[in-house]
């Protein structure tokens, strides 16, 4: 991945992944941003530092979390800025990284994935409301074997569906269901 230059995105562009360290389940992001890319980690950011405020609330530390947990994402490239934020990854560029992101499901084997963002929720549940993916939890085929999935939505201070109120109690939810699936490890 560190090589892969097929979106041509051009040099000193590089994929951001998590530690390797025999993870049990796998988180999935949209992209890197900048902060990630200066910090060589993903969630890196403030959005980052919401995400792993959610997890803190249900007993998770950050460092506790990653440990157990390898962190990826849709796109592992930055795909660049737009005129409002970091740009959103295109088909073609999903596309390109798909690989990817299937030979890392088939090297970690997660029992629990959690997608987080719109993008990732529909690389395992298919395109759907964030109204029907939140505070649910599904068993999907991944790859080949029963695999939890329990999507959380973008933690960007940016998204509009996370910053509802209306949302928070699907929110809390979802994070009380990512707590309640460690009794199983
Ligand atoms: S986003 Fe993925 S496919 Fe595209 S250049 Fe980066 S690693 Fe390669």
């Amino acid at each position: 991945m560190r090589r892969c230059q097929r979106c041509g995105l051009g040099p000193g562009v590089r994929a951001i992944f998590g530690r390797f360290d025999r993870p049990e389940w796998m988180m999935v992001g949209q992209a890197p941003g900048l902060r990630e890319i200066d910090l060589d980690r993903p969630f890196a950011g403030p959005a980052g530092k919401r995400l792993f405020g959610w997890l803190e609330s249900v007993g998770f530390s950050e460092d506790e979390f990653r440990s157990m947990c390898y962190v990826t994402a849709v796109m592992k490239c930055f795909p660049g800025k737009g005129q409002r934020g970091d740009l959103r990854p295109s088909r073609v560029q999903l596309k390109n990284c798909g690989r990817f992101l299937g030979q890392e499901l088939e090297l970690v084997k997660p029992s629990v994935v959690i997608p987080v963002g719109a993008l990732a929720i529909e690389r395992f549940l298919g395109k759907r409301r964030l109204e029907d993916a939140i505070g649910r939890r599904f068993v999907v085929e991944v790859p080949g074997r029963a695999t939890t999935v329990i999507p959380l939505p973008h933690p960007s201070g940016a998204s509009a569906w996370t910053n509802a109120p209306a949302n928070h109690r699907l929110i809390r939810r979802a994070l009380r269901l990512i707590r309640s699936a460690t009794s199983g490890r």
